[in-house]
């Protein structure tokens, strides 16, 4: 099959399977475009013991089943399946070329989807404990199910506090768990002070249980127990592909985009997690549907040229 496209230019490749590329590929797919996804196999979506805010499922439902659906439901309609990280990419006037290890294939359009990693907190078996829902990643996301819980708050001094902010308005037991006292200035103690937080700067081991964790201190006294931890460690943008073609990315190395989710370089869009955004599967396909049907609208008219929006 890679073979065949590479003869043929694809309409469009998309970049990563996550729910956001495979919602695109619905989309183009039910257009009528030769698509195909290319997957390096470790979507964020996997991670996701059970979401409760994906609309249209009330009961909720895993990562995996919503990764499962979403590629059966792309298949269905005639999109392709190539799993394989694409290795590099490289761009003429009229179309793209993925190199992978399945081989080099073209593509008029490419859609990037590859999404964020997530950096783990600093203690044994962190990917466990997400798997467990204790430890968490995304208050947006989960917040609702940690309501009245002690929760602990991980990360760094900026970052942890606008975390527990977040939190407070769910629970009045919220800390935020610093090593050493030098991790916080005056003004977060502040500040998380007037907002009811709590703040233990001689956090030792972070052990957990089957149930939540024990929370050692370094000053000799008692540890103590918290149910969930949130995680503020901040993440890793995978948007090499989209610098290796000079698409203009921002400080934090997401895709910059335009109105369509297009990027600086023509034909090249960015969708989900790669792009600023609030990181949820909602906003991922809602990015899928802009690109898609731009991409389209594009491809029916004959590729009208429009400037770049992004900056
Ligand atoms: C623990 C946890 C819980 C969450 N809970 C929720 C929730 O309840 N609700 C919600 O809306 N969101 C939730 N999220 C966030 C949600 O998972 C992400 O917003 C969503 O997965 C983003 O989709 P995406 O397609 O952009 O990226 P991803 O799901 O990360 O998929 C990106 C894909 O691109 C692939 N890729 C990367 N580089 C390449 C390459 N070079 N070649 C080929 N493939 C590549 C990766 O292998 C991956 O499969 C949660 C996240 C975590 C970690």
């Amino acid at each position: 099959m890679v073979h065949e496209q590479s003869q043929h230019p694809l309409d469009v490749a998309i970049i990563g399977g996550g729910p956001a590329g495979l919602a695109a590929a619905v989309y183009l797919a039910r257009f009528l475009r030769s698509v195909a996804v290319f997957d390096a196999g470790d979507p964020r979506a996997r991670l996701i013991p059970r979401t409760h805010n994906c609309p249209g499922f009330p009961d909720g439902i895993g990562g995996e089943e919503l990764l499962r659906r979403l590629r059966l439901q792309a298949l269905s309609f005639g999109a392709c399946m190539v799993e394989t990280p694409v290795k590099t990419l490289g761009r003429t006037d009229d179309h793209f070329t993925l190199s992978t290890n399945a081989g080099t294939v073209s593509a008029r359009y490419v859609i990037l989807a590859t999404g964020i990693v997530d950096r783990p907190p600093p203690i044994a078996d962190a990917w466990a404990g997400v798997e467990a829902g204790l430890v968490r990643l995304c208050p947006v996301c989960d917040a609702y199910e940690a309501r009245g819980r002690r929760i602990g708050v991980i990360g760094r001094e900026i970052t942890a506090l606008k975390e527990a902010e977040f939190l407070r308005h769910f629970s009045s037991n919220v800390v935020m768990l610093f090593s050493h006292p030098d991790d916080a200035s005056t003004a977060t103690r502040s500040q998380a002070s007037g907002a009811g937080i709590g703040l233990c700067d001689r956090t030792g081991e972070v052990v957990r249980l089957h149930d939540g964790f024990e929370v050692g201190k370094t000053d000799g006294t008692p540890p103590f127990r918290i149910d969930l931890l949130y995680a503020a460690m901040g993440c890793d943008v995978r948007s090499g592909l989209a610098a290796i073609v000079g698409a203009n990315c921002d400080d934090h190395g997401y895709v910059l985009v335009g109105q369509h989710q297009e990027t600086s370089v023509p034909r090249l869009y960015a969708i989900g997690d790669v792009v600023q955004a609030l990181n949820q599967i909602a906003v991922g396909f809602g990015h899928a549907a802009l690109a898609a049907t731009d991409i389209h609208n594009a491809l029916r008219h004959g590729d009208f040229p429009r400037p770049p929006a992004v900056r």
